[in-house]
């Protein structure tokens, strides 16, 4: 989950990261009572889930309240990259002497931590790492000894800061990344700026924090945080209805049990010349009423023209996933076609009861591989 930058910037608080006062505003008049109370110059921040803001447009330094709204009226409903501005923080304006970067996400090749650091931040890092890759400091930490304060240091000094105060203030910022890093089950967080002011006083400028879905049951202050109305309505469907949902971009539906199925049949669905619409795993359930999700979900999506209906029975029993699939024929009044490949614990009484019941755009085919090739046939 994706937080906005005024939340994640509520986490580094919490961690003790120094960060702007600022306030939420979701009308311009709101944004004029914020630049009011916060009194002086005021930055006003589109809020939206994805990066490159400023460029856009999104970001405003007010020297006035008047000018606040002003902004603040321009920014709203303002579409950064398919994003429709309808919040905005507007925080009290840093005066800027530098601007670098950190950042600390998963490098899962390596299966650890990866700090990045560097003096040459306000840019996209991408750009960095491929204009001048020297620049940037990388740091892996190992999750089992932790954090140790030796590895802050190493990234200050090899990114060449050179001011004792600064290496003072971001070597402990470091420190507090790891710490929310760890205690918010994060997968991503980046500063970037993480500013340096005419007074020598570093502090985050902006946050960009991932968490892990998976863990928000641990977060539920976190999990509040979601935003439903910029959610993807076919994700926040398959949430709701605990399907692992990702949706691509060609026509063949894909649903499977268990991850690993689910990614050969997207795989196999590319090897048979289609292109997957999704990827949809049901679990290890497999129940009658986990199989009307499923396709419930998948049918929502305008593209799928097909559906490869992929089941390896272990703990699922392919009768139950049948019954399942008849269910959700009849409930949902489905006529795309749909082919289905059942093996494992009870295929024969699966196919059995499909064969009896026999839909007219249903086909049953015995091998992943034939399977494929009717999907991406009929979705052509
Ligand atoms: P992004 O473009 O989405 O990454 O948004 P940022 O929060 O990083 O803001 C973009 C840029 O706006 C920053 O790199 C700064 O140069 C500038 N900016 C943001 N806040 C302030 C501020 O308080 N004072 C000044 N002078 N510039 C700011
Ligand atoms: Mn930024």
């Amino acid at each position: 989950m994706d937080l906005y930058e005024y939340q994640g910037k509520e986490l580094f608080r919490q961690v003790g990261i120094p960060v702007s006062d600022g306030r939420l505003a979701l009308t311009s008049k709101e944004a004029r009572a914020a630049a009011e109370e916060l009194g002086g110059e005021v930055v006003v921040k589109a809020q939206v889930l994805t990066g490159g803001r400023g460029k856009a447009g999104g970001v405003k330094l007010a020297a006035t309240p008047d000018e606040a709204e002003a902004y603040a009226q321009d920014i709203l409903g303002l579409d950064i990259k398919g994003h429709v501005v309808k919040r905005l923080w507007i925080e009290l304006a840093s005066d800027i002497a530098k601007e670098y970067y950190l950042s600390l996400t998963f490098d899962r090749g390596v299966k650890k931590p990866l700090f990045m650091f560097t003096t040459q931040g306000g840019v996209e890092i991408e750009q960095v790492a491929a204009e001048s890759p020297d620049a940037l400091v990388r740091l892996h930490v190992d999750p089992l000894e932790g954090f140790q304060p030796w590895q802050a240091r190493r990234l200050v000094y090899g990114a060449g800061v050179t001011d004792p105060s600064e290496q003072k203030q971001i070597a402990k910022i470091v420190g507090q990344l790891y710490d929310a890093f760890v205690r918010f089950d994060a997968m991503l967080c980046e500063i970037n700026p993480l500013i340096v002011t005419p007074d020598g006083l570093v502090k985050a400028l902006d946050s960009k924090f991932t968490v892990d879905d998976n863990a928000l049951h641990r977060h539920p202050a976190i999990a509040e945080m979601r935003d439903a109305e910029a959610a993807d309505p076919l994700e926040a469907l398959a949430r709701e209805k605990h399907v692992t949902y990702v949706k691509l971009d060609g026509d063949v539906g894909v649903c499977g049990n268990g991850a690993g199925l689910t990614m050969s049949t997207v795989d196999l669905v590319t090897f048979a010349g289609g292109r997957p619409a999704n990827f949809c795993d049901l679990g290890g359930g497999g129940s009658a009423q986990g199989v009307v999700d499923a396709l419930s979900v998948v049918t929502s999506d305008p593209q799928v023209k097909a559906i490869f209906f992929n089941i390896f029975g272990g703990i699922t029993r392919c009768d139950e996933v049948a019954r399942g699939i008849l269910q959700a024929l009849v409930e949902m009044g489905l006529d795309l076609p749909i082919v289905v490949r059942l093996d494992g614990t009870n295929a024969e009484e699966g196919r059995r009861i499909l064969a009896e019941a026999a839909p007219a755009n249903l086909h049953v085919s015995p091998t992943m591989l034939e399977a494929a090739k009717l999907a991406v046939e009929l979705a052509a």
